[in-house]
């Protein structure tokens, strides 16, 4: 369930699979069972704060097997998962809410509840799903636990892996990324190229659902709540905004991380956590919540891109970043719409690049020419779909 080998990465593979028809049902509705005994589990190993599996077995096991009806392996794997899901709450330190998973599905553990044959999945209880397509590149790396979710109504069996760590190369410059509402921002004190965000394409569906929400709840047209196709529409919005995120982070860190490896260059960023939570303080407006979405996504992904393609990562503090003369270190001044200048040196530029070369500064100060080597990777957080964890022991200045 969780790994923290040295040397090694936990890569989750997603594949697509289809129960035979004549389970289908059944597994359905075990893997909704088992949805429920696991957030109920939770709940109770939070609460009597019991991490040990000893004491959660006596606590869980009858009831996980009576009350929600689960075989005995699998009442197992179910509170053996609650406890991975507890733990890492219980260590995050700006947690909210307990966690809780609406999708149904299942825990499986690797040479125990399922194995692979031919072009099936065979799951514990003589359950078999056929493979529909899955991403081939790290066959020859053998499987671990997986867990089998149902998506938007498509079953996904999710595989963990260790795959060897690639060893890092020594960098020879810093490609810095300055990130704001409109911008991202990549470069250093040579070049510089700038990406236009998708926070304005994806707040147009923000707008839509808004305006939706609007029209649908004025008297007149009374409860739209339980109009079912409008709600669908509206959430169809929502999903969409977070979409086109989501998939915009994923390649502009692909093509940062890409483009930094080409020229052997570390990837430098600033620590976004303090701006985040001062956007958490702002009214709650759709746009607000698209910054913090892209800003959180932003991170995640270039580490986790950065991980995986042995590219070097420096995560600097970005006190003073857009102030600061990125030549002499004096104080800035604003000089007219979004431009700085210095007074002492007449250093002049664009805010942006005044943060990018600021960023490439305190990354070589920092000794960024020497490989990091940020230990260990990526437990797969069970509580998250199929995605790594932030990579830890990478620094922060
Ligand atoms: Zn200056």
């Amino acid at each position: 369930m969780s790994s923290g080998n040295e040397g090694l990465l936990t890569l989750t593979i997603k594949m697509r699979v289809s129960p035979e028809p004549e389970y289908e049902k059944e597994l359905i509705n075990l893997m909704k069972r088992y949805r429920e005994a696991l957030n109920y589990s939770i709940k109770v190993i939070i609460k009597n704060k019991s991490l040990s599996l000893g004491k959660v077995h006596k606590l869980l096991y009858n009831i996980l097997k009576e009350k929600y009806d689960l075989p005995s392996k699998i009442a197992i794997d179910c509170y053996r998962e609650a406890i991975a899901i507890a733990k890492s709450w219980l260590r995050n330190q700006n947690r909210g809410k307990i966690p809780k998973t609406k999708t149904p599905r299942i825990w499986l553990t690797h040479k125990q509840s399922y194995r692979i044959k031919d072009s099936y999945v065979e799951i514990l209880g003589g359950y078999k799903l056929r493979i529909i397509g899955w991403d081939r590149r790290y066959d020859k790396y053998p499987n671990k636990d997986a867990r089998l979710i149902i998506k938007d109504g498509k079953f996904i069996l999710e595989i963990s892996k260790h795959i060897p760590k690639p060893a890092k190369y020594i960098s020879k410059g810093i490609l810095a990324i300055d990130v704001n509402e409109k911008h991202i921002v990549v470069g250093n004190s040579k070049t510089e190229l700038i990406f236009k965000t998708a926070i304005k394409r994806a707040l147009h569906y923000k707008q839509l659902a808004e305006n939706l929400q609007k029209k649908y709840s004025l008297t007149r047209y009374n409860a739209w709540l339980r109009r079912r196709g409008i709600r669908k529409r509206i959430r169809y919005f929502h999903k969409k905004a977070r979409n086109i995120i989501e998939d915009w982070i994923k390649k502009i860190s692909h093509k940062i991380t890409i483009l930094a490896k080409h020229y052997q260059y570390a990837v430098a960023r600033e620590e976004l956590t303090n701006l985040i939570e001062s956007l958490r303080e702002l009214p709650k407006e759709h746009k607000v919540a698209l910054l913090i979405l892209s800003y959180r996504r932003l991170e995640h992904w270039i580490d986790w891109q950065c991980e995986k393609n042995d590219v070097p990562l420096i995560i600097i503090n970005p006190k003073g970043t857009s102030i600061t003369c990125p030549r002499c270190s004096s104080k800035l001044v604003k000089n007219g719409y979004r431009k700085m200048k210095c007074f002492k040196c007449r250093f002049e530029a664009d805010r942006d690049i005044v943060a990018v070369q600021n960023i490439e500064r305190k990354a070589k100060m920092w000794g960024a020419l020497i490989p990091l080597n940020a230990s260990q990777m990526t437990d797969v957080s069970p509580n998250r779909c199929g995605e790594p964890n932030r990579p830890k022991g990478t620094f922060a200045l």
